[in-house]
């Protein structure tokens, strides 16, 4: 009851604060513009209306335009659920960024090449409305496979050379599915941002080609690596790591870790050759791959000298779960 009246007051003074800004602006010595005044309004208005959730395109198009001819710019945070602070941390950074900010929340499947893979994806919508809401999300976008694919997507994207290493070749079809859903969430959305973390270090480069290849005046704004204490790279599929695997895993990013302490006094052949024996101590790691690549063109690099800014790329298998980190090791 008094948490309730407390709110209640707290409304009420909030509303008296934004009345007196529209009604006296001129005796206050500012004058806002119109657009001005909506942002206002907007930003308002945002701290008690709450999260919408949408799963059509047509309701999420007509609330959209709404915003847009109010003038209010709009974030895009394509996610496949299962949240955990690393989604968040792009959350955060489109709400600052942002008047309104919406979240994807979409498994796709085009862009599984393993049909298993597809299926142990985590669901839990629930509690990803629960995060998103709590970071200040307006709208959150979750439509069903037949919403979004109500006809076979034939579209064949190419982004080569980018997509012809590292993940490309271990996950055939993956880049054009990831080019297909991300390319119908920017139709749909049509955001001034969009945001994508940097642990998915080949798929910003690949969308940021593609928005290129499209003309989309979208800028695609990539977001650091959120990790555990332990430095694990967060991931929605940690959780489904054995208590044990999930202890072992730490030992991707700590291995990352200690090779860049023998940066440059040791060649790149020897940093591969270091992180991969590292690794393939334990029987619990399967490693697909392990590049050294220039982070602007992905292709691999011979010497510390090749570029100016230089990655390294893992893929590895916990168990049966298939593990992506990568370490900057020269900008
Ligand atoms: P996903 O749901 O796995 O498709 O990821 C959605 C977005 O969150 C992608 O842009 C990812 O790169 C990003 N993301 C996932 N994990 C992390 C993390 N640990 N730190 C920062 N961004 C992340």
């Amino acid at each position: 009851m008094f948490f309730c009246r407390l709110t209640i007051l707290w409304v009420q003074i909030l509303t008296f604060i934004v009345l007196l800004m529209f009604f006296m602006e001129g005796f206050l010595g500012f004058s806002f513009t119109f657009s001005k005044k909506t942002v206002a309004l907007h930003s308002f208005l945002k701290t008690i209306i709450r999260m919408k959730k949408i799963t059509t395109i047509s309701e999420l198009k007509a609330l959209l335009q709404t915003d847009r001819e109010k003038g209010l710019t709009i974030g895009l945070v394509p996610t496949m659920g299962a949240l955990h602070a690393g989604h968040i941390s792009l959350v955060n950074r489109s709400v600052a960024d942002n008047n309104v900010t919406v979240v994807s929340v979409f498994v796709n499947p085009t862009q599984f090449n393993d049909k298993s893979d597809l299926e142990r994806y985590p669901r839990t919508l629930e509690a990803d409305m629960a995060l998103l809401d709590e970071a200040g999300c307006d709208i959150v976008f979750a439509p069903s496979v037949e919403e979004m694919y109500p006809e076979p997507d034939t579209r064949n994207f190419s982004f080569a050379p980018l997509d012809q290493v590292m993940e490309g070749p271990a996950r055939p079809g993956h880049f054009n599915g990831v080019a297909q859903i991300v390319s119908k969430l920017f139709y749909a959305v049509e955001p001034d941002r969009a945001y994508f973390g940097q642990k998915d270090f080949q798929q910003v480069a690949v969308i940021r080609l593609m928005t290129k290849q499209l003309n989309l005046p979208i800028e695609i704004v990539s977001c650091p690596i959120e990790r555990e204490e332990n430095g694990l790279a967060l991931s929605s599929r940690n959780m489904l790591l054995s208590d044990e695997e999930r202890k072992k895993a730490t030992k991707i990013s700590q291995t990352l870790f200690k090779s860049t302490t023998f940066v440059p006094e040791k060649s790149v052949e020897e940093i591969k050759a270091f992180v991969k024996e590292s690794l393939s101590s334990d029987p619990v790691f399967r490693m697909e791959y392990f590049e050294i690549v220039d982070g602007d063109t992905l292709q691999s690099v011979k010497s510390w000298n090749d570029a100016s800014y230089i990655v390294g790329c893992i893929t590895i298998y916990c168990g049966k779960i298939r593990l992506i980190d990568n370490i900057v090791y020269k900008k």
